[in-house]
């Protein structure tokens, strides 16, 4: 901790985005009353984005939540913590001998540390469900199956500084230069070197003009641009024969499909010229060192997990993987969404991403836990808890620091679901639209005000200390889940997060050499981290990969179109995504006065000749509609996007009245990236 003569600088991460930028917060009198830049931090170099400079807006805000709350028939009544916790505990274990373990759902947070969630899951699964999952689901559960199924980890191959080491970058489905604002100086530093940049996206963003070669693919058909682009490397012998021969399986099953996928029926699919698919596919292949940046325009597809595999081919094919320069890396969303996960706050997977229904895994839990007992089958997503709660088989859900009334799809299902629980309860900073609904809402600490770990994108594991105190009775959701654990009579032996991290350090072997003291050191650790004596492993499958044989596979991947396509009665392609000023469901970024200022509501971009055949002028009132509901925003006329298609940014509430919940068969990832859609004049 550092002091000038009034404010203290304390050292922190941003409560945001997954890239895990370091800033100091000013306090003074015990409140941030502002942020000082960080230039020796490793990953933004001292530069903020605009949500991270408007993060001390999160922990002054008036609408914190300051006390518990029981809804009454009279409104909102305040009560004490003791009250709170064990009426939780009461209504949980009522469920629970009522209905079994798997009336019982639990949804963590990626905004949450990793020992909140190790704690999280960890008291699902003593109570005996595996019903516990975290919004991952919602962005990046297709990276988890398909890294994981090819290379052997659902992770970022490299860190991120080293994009600036790369010959070519091919961004698909990202456009990081507004959402992951530090990677843009990396690839620009790339490109100084003379890196050839490829951005394929149905828009035209910011993160376009970067690049050498745009490919304006139509949203849902990035498989066959990457078949497309696989079939021209294999066609014309461009691949890295001793690399597939040596380190890979599957290598014949993947080339005979490849034949079925030429750039002209790429071409037809994608509406990318043939000639831009081979050129890209020779930049690729033809680069000394070649990275794949991919994000939420790839995963939030029916087809996400299938986009991953073809990433992950499309590198393998090329020996693009393993060494300086070369890999793929999925930009995840929120700040600690790679932790999460990592911490088995997942339906099919324990801390450790051993499976559930292994026996083994089960049993070096069983161990670790000191329990005889742990549930044999996965458990319910989070899309299907909600499905599930919907249909009346739930009884009882606990959500920690979520807003699934407007981050998950067909938000009108997500309201019904949630009014035909017997029982919810919310923990957050704020009163969120899902903590409406809530029967009792626990009100929870910021980042800043307590402390613990979070991964980000990269792998990299910072800790952070506690700044300041949270507002009113509020508590860091540890000592709430700690007191919670002890009034369900489950007596977990920890005092501190820092305890919870030392039994983490047994349970994620990842995360064996990982301490609170080592994490405080300079810029944290990227796992694999196995002992106390480990550096950290910055190049993930240098030699091996992460699969039990060492050797990736290359699986093949067929084009499916997208779930709902666009007809006479819906005629607009409906795609969403994010903007640089807000984040995720925007519980946290809509109350930032800055932010909120300078995008204040919801908008829909529309292409001018679309705009111009229904007389739509800039800023007039739209009523959108899909099969599933209908909402209002301003229309922004734009030649970002192509005709025929719109755009809406999903940080308001609205946009996913209107996406639909299929899902991808994996990950069970909703498709929130393309709806069918119809739109009038106000
Ligand atoms: Fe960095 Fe992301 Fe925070 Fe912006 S939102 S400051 S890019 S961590």
């Amino acid at each position: 901790m550092k002091t000038t003569e009034k404010r203290t600088l304390h050292p922190t991460i941003c409560p945001y985005c997954s890239l895990g930028c370091g800033f100091f917060l000013e306090l003074e009198e015990g409140k941030a009353v502002g942020i000082r830049y960080m230039p020796e931090h490793p990953v933004n170099e001292g530069s903020l984005c605009p949500k991270g400079n408007a993060a001390p807006d999160i922990l002054n805000h008036p609408d914190r939540l300051k006390y518990p709350l029981l809804k009454t028939e009279n409104g909102w009544k305040q009560l004490e913590w003791e009250e709170a916790l064990s009426l939780a505990a009461e209504k949980l274990g009522t469920a629970r001998k009522e209905n079994g373990p798997n009336s019982l759902a639990f949804l963590g947070s990626a905004k949450c540390s990793n020992e909140e969630n190790y704690l999280f899951q960890k008291i699902a699964r003593l109570l005996g469900t595996s019903n516990v999952d975290n919004c991952a689901r919602l962005c990046h559960a297709s990276t988890l199956i398909g890294l994981g199924k090819t290379l052997g980890a659902g992770a970022m191959t490299n860190p991120l500084a080293d994009l600036s080491n790369s010959d070519c970058v091919f961004v698909i489905g990202s456009n990081f230069a507004e959402n992951h604002p530090a990677v843009a100086r990396q690839v620009l530093r790339a490109k100084d070197k003379g890196a050839f940049v490829i951005v394929a996206d149905p828009r035209l963003t910011p993160t376009s003009w970067l690049a050498d070669l745009t490919l304006r693919l139509k949203p849902g058909t990035d498989v066959a641009l990457l078949n497309g682009m696989m079939h021209v490397i294999v066609n014309e012998g461009l691949l890295d024969r001793n690399f597939v021969r040596e380190k890979t399986e599957g290598f014949p099953g993947l080339e005979q499909a490849l034949q079925r996928c030429c750039p002209e029926t790429a071409s037809r699919i994608t509406g990318i010229p043939p000639s831009e698919i081979i050129k890209a596919a020779r930049a690729y292949a033809r680069a000394g060192a070649a990275s794949i940046v991919y994000s939420m325009g790839i995963t939030q597809h029916i087809s996400g997990t299938d986009n991953v595999t073809a990433c992950a081919d499309l590198a393998l094919l090329c020996g693009q993987v393993g060494r300086k320069g070369a890999g793929v890396l999925p930009l995840r969303g929120q700040n600690n969404v790679q932790g999460a996960c990592d911490m088995g706050a997942l339906a099919e997977f324990f801390p450790g991403y051993g499976k559930v229904g292994d026996a083994e895994a089960a049993g070096r839990l069983k161990t670790l836990w000191k329990t005889d007992k742990l549930p044999e089958k996965p458990g319910l997503t989070a899309t299907e808890i909600a499905e599930a709660a919907g249909k009346g088989k739930l009884k009882a859900l606990y959500v920690m620091g979520e807003d699934l009334v407007n981050s998950h799809a067909d938000s009108s299902r997500v309201r019904e679901a949630l009014e035909s629980l017997d029982f919810l309860v919310v923990q957050d900073i704020f009163m969120t639209d899902t903590a409406e609904y809530a029967d009792l809402v626990l009100p929870a600490a910021a980042w800043a005000e307590k402390e613990g770990s979070f991964t980000s994108t990269e792998r990299r594991v910072q800790w952070t200390d506690r700044a300041l105190s949270p507002p009113g009775e509020a508590k860091p959701d540890i000592e709430i889940l700690l007191l919670l654990a002890e009034k369900l009579g489950l007596g977990l032996p920890y005092r501190t997060a820092g305890d919870v991290l030392a039994e983490i350090s047994g349970a994620v072997p990842s995360y064996g050499g990982m301490t609170k003291e080592r994490l405080k050191k300079g810029f944290g650790l990227i796992w694999p981290c196995p002992d106390s004596s480990h550096p950290g492993t910055p190049v993930l499958h240098v030699g091996r990969f992460k699969t039990p044989d060492g050797k990736a596979r290359l699986i093949p991947v067929e084009y499916q179109s997208p779930a709902e396509i666009p007809d006479p009665d819906y005629p607009f392609l409906l795609t969403t995504g994010r903007v640089v000023l807000h984040y995720n469901a925007g519980s946290m970024s809509r109350r930032s006065k800055a932010l909120l200022e300078k995008e204040p509501g919801l908008f829909v971009e529309i292409h001018p000749s679309d705009a111009k055949a229904m007389e739509i002028g800039e800023g007039n009132r739209l009523v959108l509609e899909t099969r599933r509901g209908k909402t209002e925003a301003t229309a922004r006329l734009t030649g970002k996007i192509g005709p025929g298609v719109l755009f809406m940014p999903f940080h308001f509430p609205g946009t996913n009245v209107l996406t639909g919940d299929a899902l991808d068969r994996e990950a069970k990832i909703p498709e929130f990236k393309v709806s069918a859609c119809r739109i009038r004049r106000e």
